[in-house]
């Protein structure tokens, strides 16, 4: 139908106001196509019909997605400082919690270690997530050179802890307990700091007089209200300060709103990314049909079977080249899932 038109308007070329007219023919022969494929209930039919909807696939990218500036500027300092040096550089645990930048990086001579320990010169990169004072202590040596690519945003909630931890009985951070922010953040809480992953831990604390309250950078919004809600019960006087990240809360507010617009989401990142899984989490109480992968090849094609939509997202530590390259995947697929279709001889009755 569409060559029809196109042929047809070719011919009225010169007659604009014909043109015109072939042309909202198309637009209305297009919608009731549209709708038969959307209201058909039988099989035959909506086979029938599958061609029109496949062919107008979406593939939408969540609006804030992908890097964030603190890995992104992590990621720089350590590219640079490759360039100029040509002896050993280690990070202090993975720079960024993605699989392909791990391996890109060991690929330049930068090698990730797990503690101070492991490593007795060179340079030492500490990553956004930052870390404890008695860990960089560690690191104070003269064959060691330490490079510190801790996030600003990080640096001042670390300034935080330390201040709350000198007028306050307890600081409470809301976050994951084994996560490398939260653990280098007790370190500067001088033995106060208490870590709370949810709502039923703040619930069984023991009531307070003085508390302060932050978050992990990357934490869930709604989880840090609904800590702060049970401590507001059991605190006479609580100091909370709301330090989710603007990055994090941006990703996590594109990617729910991309939710409620897409047939299917896919959520890309490393599977040890804690602002992707909560992107994940929180896209699929919205939408059943999120997935999450850790490469783009992962995606198949009965995630995204049927879908005219497709939602792609990413936390702060999934480079922008996966969401493209998970593009490249997702229309490939569904040109293959074209070809099948066009092999299915459709029904004539
Ligand atoms: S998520 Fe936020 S705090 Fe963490 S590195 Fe990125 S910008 Fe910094």
């Amino acid at each position: 139908m569409v060559l029809k038109i196109f042929c047809k308007l070719h011919l009225h070329q010169n007659n604009p106001a014909s043109a015109r007219i072939l042309f909202i023919i198309f637009v209305v022969k297009l919608i009731f196509y549209l709708y038969l494929g959307l209201t058909k209930t039988d099989e035959n039919d909506r086979l029938s019909h599958h061609l029109i909807l496949i062919a107008i696939m979406d593939i939408i990218i969540a609006q804030n997605s992908g890097f964030c500036y603190g890995v992104r500027r992590a990621l720089r300092l350590v590219e640079n400082l490759r360039t100029k040096f040509s002896g050993p550089i280690y990070t202090l645990g993975e720079l960024i919690h993605n699989p392909q930048i791990i391996n890109y990086l060991e690929q330049k001579g930068v090698h990730s270690i797990s503690s101070p320990e492991d490593v007795d010169k060179g340079i030492v990169v500490i990553r956004s997530h930052g870390a404890a004072p008695e860990v960089l202590a560690k690191l104070d040596r003269p064959s060691i050179t330490i490079k510190d690519a801790t996030c600003p945003h990080v640096k001042k909630i670390q300034n935080l802890v330390k201040e709350l931890s000198l007028s306050n009985e307890e600081v409470l951070i809301c976050g994951n307990a084994r996560h490398p922010e939260t653990q280098g953040l007790l370190g500067y809480c001088h033995s106060k700091g208490l870590v709370i992953e949810n709502i039923d831990e703040a619930r069984h604390l023991p009531p307070a007089k003085k508390r302060a309250v932050l978050a992990q950078s990357t934490q869930d919004l709604e989880i840090f209200q609904q800590v702060v809600a049970a401590l507001l019960e059991k605190t006479n006087h609580l100091q909370v300060y709301n330090t989710i990240c603007n990055s994090t809360l941006t990703r996590q507010k594109s990617t729910t709103t991309l939710a409620k617009k897409v047939d299917v989401l896919i959520i890309i990142g490393g599977r040890n990314s804690s602002n992707t899984n909560k992107l994940f989490l929180q896209a699929k109480k919205i939408l059943p049909r999120t997935y999450f992968v850790e490469y783009p090849q992962e995606i198949t094609s009965s995630m995204i079977k049927n879908a005219r939509r497709v939602g792609l997202s990413g936390g702060a530590s999934t480079p922008p080249e996966a969401l493209m390259e998970a593009v490249a995947v997702i229309k490939k697929i569904d040109q293959a899932q074209q070809s099948n279709q066009q092999k299915v001889t459709p029904c004539q009755s």
